[in-house]
């Protein structure tokens, strides 16, 4: 390996996603080489290059309007060959766990998944990833000529860009209407405007306890807006109807890895720290000295979430 790493950047209404800089930031600091960026569809690339892009292939046509699979793994094999680059990284996103495992079958490259660490071995790039819930550490060391990995949002900082420009390459990728499989007719934006969770940086979330929508409403979410935060929620509470399943945290939810996690009444059963043990800092608010969840938190406060939400609302509110 050794010719540079390519970024997939994803793009949010023309303009990147935050897991655009990070990934350019951290394929930078790896120094294996020429760092591109690759995007498809267009939109505004003029960030790219001071976030460490040296060239954005670009790859365009109407038919990558929306997402659908076949014509995108189709645009991402042009855009990889294009580059020569031996390493392509991506975020973990839904549409890339769509994609990269296509786009790999089908240049022959080997893919890590849901790596939340990267590191330079004598120039290979090495992929660190939790398994069996996050219980366990494995190393993805790829072999293959052109190695991908996708990268759990938030895995590192984004700092502030260091300047630069990039030189636009466009690329021919010959997609047609005929490649696009899934038609998207309509485009439903969430009520909540809130940052999505896979990429928020800080959570608020609440379990079962809450007790009834009401109440999480009432006392979750306010608690939430103090902290600038995301609304995640366990099972149970979807379950029950508290909060939208787009807001599930675990294994058969979202999963996330912000700096900051509270877990309001929120027992820590394995399928949700399968969702959120890789935060970096996990603060339980649980009545039950005992819970699980106090095994895997930075900080516990065991007392009634209906008296201790609040309290915690109040004095973040004073920091402004
Ligand atoms: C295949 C499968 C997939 C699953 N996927 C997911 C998933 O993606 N995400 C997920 O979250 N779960 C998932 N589950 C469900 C999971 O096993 C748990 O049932 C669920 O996480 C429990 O949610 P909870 O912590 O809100 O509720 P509980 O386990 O009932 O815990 C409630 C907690 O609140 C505490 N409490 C009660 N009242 C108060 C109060 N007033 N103040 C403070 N604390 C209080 C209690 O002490 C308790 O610890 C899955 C299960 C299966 C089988």
């Amino acid at each position: 390996m050794g010719n540079g790493i390519l970024v997939y950047c994803e793009f949010d209404n023309g303009q990147p996603r935050k897991t655009a800089y990070e990934l350019l930031q951290k394929a930078t600091s790896l120094g294996v080489g020429p760092v591109s960026a690759l995007v498809i569809g267009g939109g505004d690339t003029s960030t790219l290059g001071a976030y460490g892009a040296g060239k954005v292939y670009v790859v365009d046509s109407p038919a990558l309007a929306s997402y659908s699979t076949g014509a995108y793994v189709k645009a991402l094999a042009a855009g990889v060959a294009a580059s020569g680059a031996s390493t392509v990284l991506a975020a973990a996103s839904s549409p890339a766990r769509d994609a990269f495992p296509r786009l790999a079958a089908r240049i022959g490259a080997g893919l890590g998944v849901e790596v939340t660490e990267l590191r330079n071995e004598g120039g290979n790039v090495v992929g660190r990833r939790p398994v069996y819930g996050g219980k366990a550490l494995v190393d993805v060391n790829v072999k293959s000529a052109v190695g991908i990995f996708t990268v759990r949002p938030n895995s590192s900082p984004v700092s502030a860009p260091a300047g630069g420009s990039a030189s636009v390459v466009n690329v021919e990728a010959g997609v047609t209407d005929a490649d696009v499989d899934v038609k998207v007719t309509e485009t439903v934006a969430p009520a909540n405007k809130a940052v999505d969770l896979t990429e928020a940086d800080r959570i608020v979330a609440g379990g079962r306890s809450l007790k009834s929508k009401e109440q999480f409403d009432s006392v979750l979410r306010p608690l939430a807006a103090a902290c600038k935060a995301t609304v995640g929620a366990s099972r149970a509470a979807v379950d029950a109807g508290f909060a939208g399943h787009s807001e599930q945290v675990g294994q058969t939810g979202k999963v996330v890895n912000p700096s900051l996690y509270f877990a309001l009444g929120i027992s820590g059963a394995i399928q949700h720290l399968a969702g959120m043990r890789t935060s970096r800092v996990i603060v339980a608010v649980n009545k039950d000295a005992e819970a699980p969840i106090f095994q895997y938190s930075t900080y516990g406060i065991v007392g009634d979430l209906f008296e201790v939400a609040p309290l915690l609302q109040k004095e973040i509110e004073k920091l402004g």
